[in-house]
Formats: structure tokens, sequence, C-alpha cells
């Protein structure tokens, strides 16, 4: 309608600290209302050469300036998106579906910190020194910015992933052009209009906006851009992996995940089942950490079944702005419909579909009868085989199995291509160690979940990455060393 075209919001790209308007848009919806929130550029080539020749021209001055000038700008910007924070997240749960709390309470007080973090850790870092002394020489390291960084970021937690990648790179002095996804590109560009102020020189921080297989693809395949971070999916992955190849790129990659919690019987289930709960719908279920398959020991399977269902089935789905609302929608009508689908699939294989999809009916207000909703649903009496317990399904959707011993779940733990967060619960502490030790996972989470040190490694094995981002690895990431040696 007129009326609602009219409040249409339109981004721009922000390249060399001006906001530019672009020759064609693409429309992204907001998914608890199924309308058209936004109109984003449908950037390519043309648009993504002028970000990073405008972040080429910003690194000399930028890479220069000394860490505690970067990190009070950075601390700027932090506060200044904290000023903000009621608009962010409402922007953020209108542009991607979820609620206003999670937003409120996880998202963008994360991106705040991601800023604050990396302005202190910035600070701290140290090289290393050896000495030779037959050899009459010292030798020590020199870490320097690499230049224009590219980074890419999904739409499950949008200005949460991308913050995370922006601060440690302008941290270390590097320029970025970023692309967020196309799906959920409004926080980004709130966050451009607060640069100006916070301090950033223009040209430093570039944001191009559209989608993946044109702006993207033009940023990973571009000469001037020595390394791309990337978080996103496997698919993805092996296309950037490829495309960067001839250029041989510093790549850092967070893809996937098909995470296993594994409960053994002598497991506090009081805590248990409410982390659980929250491991596998929390944000929908679209965070690459959510549990997706549970494992049960035998004992313990039948009661941690009904009570967990239980839970599941008070977990109110609606409205994202409703406070009492546990989830909200998902972020297209595509990604619902193949979520549904696996749903179907399991079905039609034999497995039991205990609680949401088919089996319970969600009731929506009026206004959010076009949204992309679903209910927790829970799968049980499915095969270790079925893509179900495979393939990332990333929606409110979680396979719960039995198992006897603590060897047979370790085996089937890792049977799968991915290797993100694995969460254990035992009150048995050598078994605990026992086990995590074992699991092919980047995070091991036990007997909680989502508790995250800055300062520390994050990332995935096999299918679920390449490289870790965390204090010091982010620190080498963004940074290029050098080793000198001194004869004297
Ligand atoms: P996606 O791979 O479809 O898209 C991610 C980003 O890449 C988007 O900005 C997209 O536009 C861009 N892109 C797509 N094709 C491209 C191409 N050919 N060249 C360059 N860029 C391209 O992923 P998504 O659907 O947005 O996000 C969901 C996925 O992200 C899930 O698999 C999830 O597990 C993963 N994820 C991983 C982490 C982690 O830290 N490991 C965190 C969050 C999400």
């Amino acid at each position: 309608t007129m009326a609602q075209s009219k409040s249409l919001l339109v981004l721009e790209n922000f390249i060399g600290g001006k906001f530019v308007p672009c020759s064609s848009y693409i429309d992204s919806y907001n998914p608890s209302t199924g309308d058209v929130y936004c109109k984003v550029p449908d950037s390519g080539k043309e648009e993504v050469e002028a970000a990073v020749k405008a972040a080429k021209d910003a690194f000399p001055v930028w890479s220069s300036k000394s860490p505690l000038e970067r990190s009070q700008i950075l601390n700027k910007l932090a506060d200044l998106i904290e000023q903000d924070l009621e608009a962010f997240a409402q922007a953020e749960s209108k542009d991607q579906g979820k609620t206003i709390t999670f937003a409120r309470t996880v998202d963008i007080p994360r991106a705040v910190s991601n800023f604050r973090f990396f302005a202190s850790s910035i600070l701290h870092h140290v090289t290393e020194c050896t000495e030779m002394a037959a050899m009459d020489c010292v030798h020590y390291t020199s870490r320097a910015p690499v230049g224009v960084a590219g980074l890419i970021s999904p739409w499950n937690l949008p200005l949460y992933l991308l913050t995370w990648k922006i601060a440690p790179a302008i941290a270390c002095g590097n320029t970025v052009v970023a692309k967020p996804s196309e799906m959920t590109s409004v926080t980004a560009w709130m966050m451009c209009k607060l640069l100006e102020k916070a301090g950033v020189p223009h040209g430093v921080v570039n944001v191009v906006f559209g989608t993946g297989a044109k702006a993207g693809e033009a940023l990973v395949c571009h000469p001037d851009v020595p390394l791309i971070s990337f978080t996103g999916s496997t698919l993805t992955a092996q296309r950037i992996t490829e495309k960067s190849a001839p250029h041989c790129k510093r790549l850092s990659l967070e893809l996937g995940g098909k995470n296993p919690a594994i409960i053994f019987d002598d497991a506090d289930l009081s805590q248990c089942i409410p982390t659980t709960l929250r491991s596998s719908f929390a944000n929908q279920g679209e965070i690459c950490l959510c549990t997706s398959r549970i494992f049960v020991q035998r004992g313990i399977y039948s009661e941690f079944l009904k009570r967990f269902v239980a839970e599941a089935k008070k977990w109110k789905t609606g409205n994202p702005s409703d406070p009492t609302v546990s989830m909200g929608a998902l972020i297209s009508k595509e990604h619902l419909e193949k979520v549904r689908n696996y749903v179907r699939k399991a079905q039609t294989e034999g497995a039991k579909i205990l609680c949401g999809e088919g089996v319970d009916s969600l009731a929506l207000p009026s206004g959010n009868q076009k949204g992309y909703f679903m209910l927790p649903t829970v799968i049980t009496e499915v095969k270790d085989e079925s893509c179900c317990m495979q393939e990332e399904i990333f929606g409110p959707v979680t396979c719960v199995v039995a198992f006897d011993t603590e060897e047979e779940v370790i085996k089937r733990a890792n049977g799968v291509k991915y290797g993100l967060a694995a969460t254990v619960w035992s009150s048995n502490v050598g078994r605990i160690h026992r086990v995590a030790h074992r699991l092919q996972s980047g995070l091991v989470w036990t007997n909680c979940w989502l508790v995250r040190d800055l300062n520390l490694p994050f990332g995935g094995m096999k299918a679920s990455g390449i490289g870790r981002e965390g204090a010091k690895d982010s620190y080498e990431f963004f940074t290029e060393v050098k080793t000198i040696t001194i004869k004297h």
C-alpha cells in the first residue's frame, strides 16, 4: 500500500564516510508480519570497488595511529551504541524476527561489549623475543595490520556477529569493507550513522549492502582485499574458499554445526532441562551453537523426555515484541519451509514428533498471521543416519535419542561432518574431562551452555570452520607477523 511504502526504510551504502544511494534495491521483510520492512541496496562490483578504494586510502593514517588512540574511538562507539540500545534492539527484532527481549539482552549488549572488549585487549598484547647468545643474536617478532579486511556476516545475530569482526579488525589497525546479510542489514546501517561521532575516520569502516552472489563475491574476488573473515554456512564457505584461492587470501571461516548434548544419568535434570530447552530453541534455534541432537542415557531417558517435552510445550511462540513470548519468527518464508520439510522427512522415515510442528496448533495474534512462525519441535525415534540427525536444520527442531555407554555416545556424537559446540551433563568430574577431550568439537560446555569468555578461542572443527576468534586469535588473524633477527 501507499502508506506502507511511504514509511519504508531505504538503506544506503556507507563508503568513505558518506551515505551513497545505489542504482537498484532489494526488499527485506519483517519476518513476524510478512511485510516489506526496508529496501536494501543491491550492490555489486562497482560499489565494492568504491568501498575498497576508500578503505585503501584510509589505511595509512589509521594503521599508524597508536593502539590507545584506536582503543578510545572503539570505546566511544560502544558508548554511542549503548545509548541507542533500545532503538537498535527494536530494529534487530523487526528485521530478524527474534524477540525484542533477546535483542535487548543478548544481541545489542554483545555488540557493545565486542567494541569494549577489543578496545581493551588491543592494549595488552606482547610480542616474542628470543636470544641466541652463541650467535650474538636476538630475535623478536613484530605485528602489523594487514590492510583492507573483507567481513561477511549472516542473518541470525546480525549486529552481534558483524561487530565481532569489525572491532578486532579496526582495533588492530586494518580498515574494512563489511557486507552484512541482505536479510538483516538495518542495524549495520544504524551503526554507520554513529561512526563519525565516535571519531572513526572516513573510510576506516565501509559497509556495502547486498546479496552474497553479487556484493559478497565481488568482495571475495577483489585483489586488494587480502583477508576475508566469514561467518555463515559451510556451503558458502566452500564457494568463498574457491573464489579466493587464486589470490591466496587469508581466511577465517565460522560455519554451521550439528551440536550434540550428552546427558548422563547422573546429570542434575533441574539445571539440564531448562538449559537444554534454551540451547535447542533460543533465537528460534537459529544460532550456530544450538543443540540439535540430544543423547540421553537409558536410565533417565523416559523421565527426561517427558519433562523436556512438557517444558517445550510451555514455550510461547508469537509476536516478538510481546515480553511473555520466548520464540519469535524464523528469518524467511523459504527458511521456514526448509525447516518444516526436515520435520516432514523425519515423519516419513518413521520418527515420532512429540510436540510442535504438525502436532500442536499455533495461535497467532491478528497482526502476525502472515509471519514465519513455527512451534518448538521435539523429534524422537530417529536414526543417527537420518538427515535430521546429520544436517544442520537451523530452526526450532531438536532430536532426542537414548544411549547406553560413554564409549558409544562419544562415537555417535562425533559421527557427523560438523564439530562446533557440544554440551555434556554429568556430576562425575572425571567423566566430564574424559568426554570433553574426546569430542570433536571446538567448544565443549559442561553443565552449562553459551557461557563465553571472549578472551578464549571460538570456532569449529571439521566442516564447522577454519581458524578461531578471540582476544589472541583475532589479533593474530588480523595482523601480519614478522620475525626480525639482530646480530650485535
Ligand atoms: P550464508 O552462508 O547463506 O550467508 C552468510 C553471508 O554470506 C551473507 O552475508 C551472504 O550474503 C553471504 N554470501 C552468500 N553467498 C556468498 C558468496 N558466494 N560469496 C560471498 N558471500 C556470500 O549463511 P546464512 O544463512 O546467512 O547464516 C546461517 C549459517 O551461518 C548457518 O549455517 C549457521 O550455522 C552459520 N553461523 C555460524 C556461526 C559461527 O560462529 N560458527 C555463527 C552464526 C551463524
